[in-house]
């Protein structure tokens, strides 16, 4: 019996080295250990057939025969269990770096249009925003644009009902502003626009600033000066700008403005179509008809209005050539801002 429980430990220290995952050590329990049919068990219970003299000291070498395979299945469990642990989660090795948790950031065109809302915040002007959905008079009529005007045609309207559509510009909050308040007026309004257009330069939902301001003797030089001081602080460099006729029905004079392009500098390239500058604005003085119709004499008062939009802005600020880009919620692309 004594040769018998040498053997048998022998077989089992052997056997535990052999196990290499938690099936084979729950088998290995099962052969050796278990209560019912394991081997070491057995053996105990064979300790009953030997002489009473020898039982004791028998049954000292089988009990210690037991613990020690015992205490080694509980060791081997332990490796194991940690290497499950281990693998799962690195957590054994604390040399490693730790996890990189992404964190949202605002979209590059809200980052610009806070951009450039604080810019002509710095210059005085107030922020009001005003309803997406809009009428046909302030959208149209309040800012000289009467029904049948050609000038419609310009504007791809996406109309709701006959008399309500979607505003195509943020212009009509001046026409809603200057109705309930008295010059001098300084302003911005900043939100979305609706066209229906679509292609690489054209969203049917765009981005706009409408910026405008009414005193007395407010000159075309006022407006240049304004312009100036916020493309310089925009680019963060003191590009040319260049004022060139236009028409808009709701300002007189009016101008388109380039800047010199930010990408040569004025040299000509691809993105500036080989002119070295790049149209960034609309603006003017506003029309005498548009101060009448919310009951400014435009003997006293004058002003100048500007409509830029932001998606072209953050396209020129960070040489972005599509502007799909900004709508289809890549986060390849918008992580980078
Ligand atoms: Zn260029």
């Amino acid at each position: 019996m004594e040769q018998e429980l040498h053997r048998l430990k022998q077989e089992a220290e052997e056997a535990l080295r052999q196990v290499g995952d938690a099936a084979q050590l729950e088998a290995f329990r099962v052969k050796y250990l278990g209560r019912k049919g394991g081997l070491l068990s057995g053996l105990m219970r064979q300790l009953g057939t030997v002489a009473p003299q020898d039982r004791p000291r028998l049954g000292q070498l089988a009990n210690d025969a037991k613990q020690a395979v015992e205490d080694l299945f509980e060791e081997k469990k332990m490796l194991l269990t940690a290497s499950i642990v281990g693998s799962a989660t690195g957590a054994i090795d604390y040399s490693l770096p730790g996890r990189y948790l992404p964190y949202g950031k605002l979209h590059p065109v809200t980052q610009v249009m806070e951009e450039i809302c604080s810019i002509f915040e710095g210059l005085g002007f107030a922020v009001a925003e005003g309803p997406d959905v809009e009428t046909d008079y302030y959208n149209f009529e309040a800012l000289n644009i009467p029904k049948h005007h050609p000038a419609r045609d310009m504007h791809d309207t996406f109309y709701v009902t006959e008399s309500i559509l979607l505003r195509t510009h943020t212009s009509p909050m001046q026409a809603r502003i200057m109705e309930k308040q008295e010059p001098p007026l300084r302003y911005i309004a900043p939100g979305k626009v609706y066209r229906c257009d679509s292609d690489i330069t054209h969203t049917p939902m765009f981005h706009q600033v409408e910026g405008f301001l009414v005193d007395k003797e407010v000159s075309f030089a006022d407006l240049k000066g304004v312009l100036t001081s916020f493309t310089h602080k925009m680019f963060e460099r003191e590009l040319a700008l260049r004022f060139r006729p236009s028409f808009f029905p709701f300002t007189e004079p009016s101008a388109e403005v380039d800047i010199a392009c930010v990408i040569c500098g004025g040299k000509g390239c691809r993105v500036c179509k080989r002119t070295g500058w790049l149209e960034i604005l609309g603006s003017g003085l506003i029309d005498p008809e548009v101060l009448k119709m919310v009951g400014y004499n435009p003997d006293i008062y004058s002003g100048f209005a500007f409509g830029l939009g932001v998606e072209r802005i953050a396209m020129l600020k960070y040489g972005i050539d599509d502007i799909r880009l900004y709508y289809e919620n890549d986060l390849r692309f918008l992580s980078q801002f």
